[in-house]
């Protein structure tokens, strides 16, 4: 059965019965949480498969790798977005998916906040926003430390480009980039591309059977899968759902707009990720963060 809960009035948050349900569900039990880019709107990362955001075909493997024309690009713009990108901070729903501590939190986005809130069992899919990885020695190194070098060899670049829109992935819209230096390692002098995955790469295999272990042990534990903050567009996420599914382990899924799990979900509920983990972690003693 999928409920939706759609348009609710955040006063009456406590007596719907689909979210009473939902929780009552998910309370005592082992959790495997699936958490998206919806976790981290309210710290001011904009979720581009959100309602209101452009269609953009991002950059993948395949390109990065394929020039250094390409690497330029990426660079450049990767550049100006992650200096702000830098600056940002864990909300109230990272914080309270900190405190509910679950088995395991599986996490779509690479910008390392629920790890700056505190949660500790957890796995980054996509990789850290934060290293950065040569593609001749693989040794992983700071973006921090990158980032510094890029100022130095790009001396007003981001300042010239201050007002470029920033994205989701620490991307920005920029389109002359021929300028732009970009270092190699400084080991091996290697190409250098950020340690997430692309589109058109692969999660990485044990990454990926760490998931599946997890998720399967709800299965005999009596465990539920919790998505939070997910429209679950992307395969990499969505196959836990379907794996959780279809081994009859209870699903719910917690996002602004439909998922491509809806169907598959025990409850699904239209409301907020803050408000909804504040109440479930037994910390939204208010619910001011459920818009
Ligand atoms: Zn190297």
């Amino acid at each position: 059965m999928t409920t939706h809960a759609a348009g609710l009035d955040p006063t009456s948050f406590e007596q719907d019965e689909t979210l009473e349900r939902a929780l009552d569900l998910l309370t005592d039990r082992p959790l495997v949480v699936l958490g998206g880019a919806g976790m981290s709107t309210d710290s001011g990362i904009p979720d581009y498969r959100g309602p209101g955001r452009p269609e953009r075909a991002p950059m993948t493997y395949q390109e990065f790798v394929a020039t250094p024309q390409a690497q330029q690009r990426y660079w450049a713009r990767s550049h100006l977005g992650w200096g702000r990108m830098r600056h940002a901070e864990a909300n109230a729903g990272h914080r309270a998916l900190a405190a509910l501590d679950p088995e395991l939190l599986i996490t779509q986005n690479v910008d390392g906040l629920h790890e700056a809130a505190g949660s500790r069992r957890m796995i980054a899919l996509h990789g850290r926003i934060a290293d950065v990885v040569c593609l001749g020695c693989r040794e992983v190194t700071s973006r921090a430390g990158l980032h510094d070098r890029l100022e130095t060899a790009n001396p007003g670049f981001a300042d010239t480009h201050a007002a470029a829109a920033v994205r989701p992935d620490g991307d920005v819209e920029l389109d002359d980039t021929t300028a732009f230096v970009v270092p190699g390692c400084e080991t091996c002098g290697g190409a250098l591309k950020p340690d997430v995955v692309f589109f058109g790469e692969n999660v990485p295999k044990d990454r990926v059977e760490r998931c599946y272990a997890a998720v399967d042990a709800l299965g005999d534990g009596g465990g539920a899968l919790l998505v939070v903050g997910s429209s679950l567009t992307v395969m990499s996420g969505f196959r836990f759902v379907r794996r959780a599914a279809k081994a009859g382990t209870p699903v719910v899924i917690v996002n602004r707009g439909t998922t491509r799990g809806d169907e598959l979900a025990t409850y699904k509920l239209d409301v907020g990720v803050a408000g909804f983990l504040g109440a479930l972690a037994g910390v939204g003693a208010d619910f001011s963060g459920f818009s």
